[in-house]
């Protein structure tokens, strides 16, 4: 797209009030042709795509960012008028937009922060935040980098932790897990039994038991074998053969025996 044309697309966002759907396009395209000529020309484009490279606004993203504006002067408002500012006195306001918008597109405490506004703590102790932390870690089943962590919107957010004069590893190792200290190419996993919160470095992708609940998982299997009949033995005998990918270890059990 040549710099003319992305100039005139600016011009005619600006005369449509800010963004562009295609039929504001239409409607004041001025000396352009018409979306679907356009788009022709433009090798079939897309007009999401046409935005961007000019820089304009969809409808979308033009109301999140007016929305923004009213969010952060609502937000001050409520915390004027009672002091304090949480969901909940939020939306008793029948404020637009409301805390679920909000916290959707803007993050709740962050627009809270970019509105000058002191939430009140979420979390009375440091103990109630580590627990929901290790909770929360446990739930997501792996140990994430620091920089997921701040992507991946669960509980508590970074600015909680933060508002406890913790960083996010201090945090972490008082939940009693280990954050890695350089770029790892595995990512440890937290054991998938229901009260393990133990942290392991998988062999592979498959296995979601720490060593010690493996064992005890093992164990109770071998207690049940003598209660299985001898039909279903032999195929659970064939399948672990089949399935095995280790050579060696299904040679040396069955040594002596094969013919
Ligand atoms: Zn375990």
């Amino acid at each position: 797209m040549d710099l003319e044309l992305i100039k005139k697309i600016q011009n005619i966002a600006n005369n449509s009030g800010g963004y562009l759907t295609i039929d504001l396009f239409n409607e004041n395209r001025g000396d352009l042709p018409t979306w679907k000529t356009l788009k022709a020309k433009l090798r079939g484009i897309g007009f999401e795509e046409v935005l961007k490279n000019c820089d304009v606004l969809t409808q979308e993203e033009f109301g999140i960012k007016e929305n923004r504006i009213k969010a952060i002067s609502n937000m001050k408002l409520v915390n004027l008028e009672f002091g304090e500012l949480t969901k909940t006195l939020y939306d008793s306001q029948k404020l637009v937009p409301n805390s679920s918008y909000i916290t959707k597109n803007y993050g709740w405490e962050d627009l809270a922060k970019a509105s000058n506004v002191r939430l009140a703590n979420t979390y009375l102790t440091e103990e109630e935040l580590i627990k929901q932390l290790k909770e929360s870690i446990k739930d997501l089943g792996y140990i994430p980098t620091n920089d997921e962590y701040r992507g991946l919107n669960i509980k508590p957010t970074r600015s909680s932790i933060e508002s406890m004069s913790l960083s996010w590893t201090q945090a972490m190792r008082k939940a009693g897990y280990k954050p890695y200290g350089q770029a790892v190419k595995i990512k440890d996993k937290i054991c998938a039994e229901h009260n393990c919160y133990r942290q392991f470095t998988p062999h592979d992708e498959s296995e979601i038991y720490c060593d010690s609940c493996y064992k005890a998982l093992r164990q109770r299997i071998i207690n049940q074998l003598k209660n299985i009949d001898k039909n279903s033995l032999e195929n659970i005998c064939q399948r672990l053969i089949l399935t095995s990918s280790n050579q060696k270890s299904i040679l040396n059990i069955f040594n002596g025996r094969i013919n």
